[in-house]
């Protein structure tokens, strides 16, 4: 059980972007003494790109969401990439073009603090901005039930390292609780909030169902507002599933029918044990299955009600279907 969920990480390659110009991997690098590096002052996302092979076609999933979102992350660390999310959603593609994937992939765009100087603070410090892929498949197995435990470690307040922005730093607090829980034998740990409501996964957002009801925490549990999370209410509206956002005691947890967590990189993953506990029948759980299928189909995709979501990354989409 010890291995379970562990997953070596997907390795970067091909070309980046970095200090305004697109070059290989291997020369895009930075100081020892760059202030990200030493203080954690960066934000970044995680944006997948699904290929479809029917329509030779790679898709981004909510490509100018993401670039808003680490918009929006700069503003709280006062940082300033000098473009907008239109103009970094256009180095993404021209990324993903250059590195001409036609597989599955995902970008990893980073804005932060980039003097080489000894001094904690986030003014009077150049800003830089740099973008890499890596090709991606499933990050979790998504085929089986995950088993998690409740983290000891407390998910980061709003008044200390805000969830709400993407923040390097930030992450620290999520591989503390998914190595302890790791190393515990779980595949993946539930943090709470400071106050002991259930906040998110190490790196994915939470939905449990009750009596055929999505709950999810609200926006001010320290999450961060998953876009995966807006995806799945938009598809359980789509399947006359009713979604509440509220507080979730911990407790909830062990009496739900099912539960799954969301995200870019774990998509949609059912939850099968929590703390030894079977969730429901300890079984993938109905819904969680039809929610989790309806949103893969939508991202690689293949329904049409849900092509705005998507940005063709290559020039003509003709499906040869
Ligand atoms: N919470 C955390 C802490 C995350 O790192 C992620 C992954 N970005 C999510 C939730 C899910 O967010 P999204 O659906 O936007 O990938």
């Amino acid at each position: 059980m010890r291995e379970r969920g562990r997953h070596s990480g997907f390795a970067a390659q091909g070309i980046a972007y970095a200090g305004g110009r697109f070059l290989p991997m291997e020369d895009a690098t930075v100081s020892i003494a760059t202030h990200a590096f030493n203080y954690g002052t960066g934000c970044f996302e995680g944006i997948r790109a699904y290929w479809n092979g029917d329509h030779e076609q790679l898709y981004v999933v909510k490509l100018l969401d993401h670039f808003r979102r680490l918009v929006a992350s700069t503003r709280v660390f006062r940082i300033q990439i000098g473009h907008d999310a239109e103009e970094l959603a256009e180095i993404a593609l021209e990324l993903l073009r250059r590195n001409a994937y036609r597989e599955d992939c995902y970008v990893r765009p980073i804005a932060y603090k980039a003097s080489p100087v000894i001094r904690v603070g986030l003014l009077g410090l150049e800003d830089a901005f740099c973008c890499f892929t890596a090709p991606m498949g499933a990050y979790l197995d998504i085929e089986r039930g995950l088993s998690v435990t409740i983290s000891g470690w407390r998910r980061n307040d709003d008044n200390a390292i805000p969830a709400r922005a993407k923040a390097t730093g930030g992450y620290l607090n999520a591989a503390l609780a998914v190595a302890d829980a790791q190393d515990a034998g779980f595949d993946e740990a539930i943090m709470l909030t400071g106050d002991g409501h259930v906040s998110e996964g190490s790196a994915a957002n939470l939905f449990m169902i009750m009596n055929g009801t999505l709950v999810t925490p609200e926006v001010a549990d320290d999450i961060l507002v998953g876009i995966t999370r807006g995806c799945v209410k938009a598809v359980a509206a789509d399947l006359d599933i009713p979604v509440v956002e509220r507080r979730i005691d911990r407790t909830e947890l062990f009496v739900s029918d099912e539960l799954f967590l969301c995200g870019t990189g774990v998509q949609v993953a059912a939850v099968t044990s929590v703390d030894g506990r079977p969730v429901g029948d300890g079984k993938f759980g109905d819904l969680t299955r039809a929610i989790r299928d309806r949103y893969l189909a939508a991202v690689h995709g293949e329904i049409d009600q849900y092509r705005d979501w998507l940005t063709p990354v290559y020039a003509g989409d003709h499906p040869r279907r």
